[in-house]
């Protein structure tokens, strides 16, 4: 199966910095969006130092070489999801080691989308209220449910380095999609809050409606739809776009 991607990442117009953050990877079909939060420029720090995590665990697992795994395995789910639910962990300890470095860093989070394809099966995990919607035949729908915990406690100001410990990256949420002959996916997106808080998911499947032909056209089209609504908060998004 062959996977288009299309990925764009906004400041938006009321924020000065873009603490999103998104990597690609083609060769290992790694997508990745990320959304940090933190003062000063911590949240960009934390955003990025996630998304090159997991990449980096993913990159290391994807080839014959024999490595040592952090976590061990959960049996429950298969192993390329293993791959991506053990990638957000190590991403977890990398970004509690760098809190550890700055005084800025303290209590700095992130959420995380991400999919890796294997075959014809989607792998998704996700940590936050970064989103990864499905739509096909012109539905969509939302394959992953918000957790709230992340936001709730950086703004309230709670979470402590002492509370940094039990890091949201911690819970994970994997699922797979696909590997099913009865289940069509046409488009996966994978966005921050920045464009759900802004964009309603009627209005995302009416824009991916008229533009999915092209998602190129459609990734653009998303935040510019957040960005007239009043993009109050950083975009991204990517657009992986399935075809045999
Ligand atoms: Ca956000």
């Amino acid at each position: 199966m062959k996977v288009l991607c299309e990925a764009r990442s906004d400041v938006g117009r009321k924020r000065r910095g873009n603490e999103d953050a998104l990597f690609l990877n083609p060769e290992q079909r790694l997508y990745v969006v990320a959304d940090g939060m933190g003062g000063h420029a911590a949240g960009e720090v934390a955003s990025r130092v996630a998304v090159d995590a997991i990449n980096e665990f993913v990159t290391l697992t994807g080839g014959d070489e024999e490595i040592t795994w952090p976590f061990g395995l959960d049996d429950s789910i298969s192993y390329e999801g293993n791959r991506l639910k053990t990638a957000i962990r190590h991403a977890n300890r990398r970004v509690l080691e760098a809190t550890r470095e700055s005084a800025e860093y303290e209590g700095m989070a992130t959420t995380v989308a991400a999919v890796l394809v294997d075959g014809d099966t989607a792998h998704l995990a996700h940590v936050g209220d970064s989103r990864i919607y499905v739509w096909s035949e012109g539905e969509i729908s939302q394959l992953t449910n918000d957790h709230s915990w992340v936001n709730e406690q950086i703004q309230s100001g709670v979470i402590s380095a002492e509370q940094a410990r039990s890091h949201p990256l911690r819970n994970v949420v994997t699922r797979a999609l696909g590997g099913r002959s009865d289940l069509v996916v046409d488009v996966l997106l994978l966005c921050s809050d920045g464009l759900t808080t802004m964009v309603g998911d009627e209005d995302i499947a009416r824009i991916l409606g008229e533009t999915a032909s092209d998602v190129a056209l459609a990734a653009t089209a998303l935040v510019e739809e957040a960005n007239e609504r009043g993009g109050e908060d950083n975009i991204t998004v990517v657009l992986l776009k399935f075809e045999e």
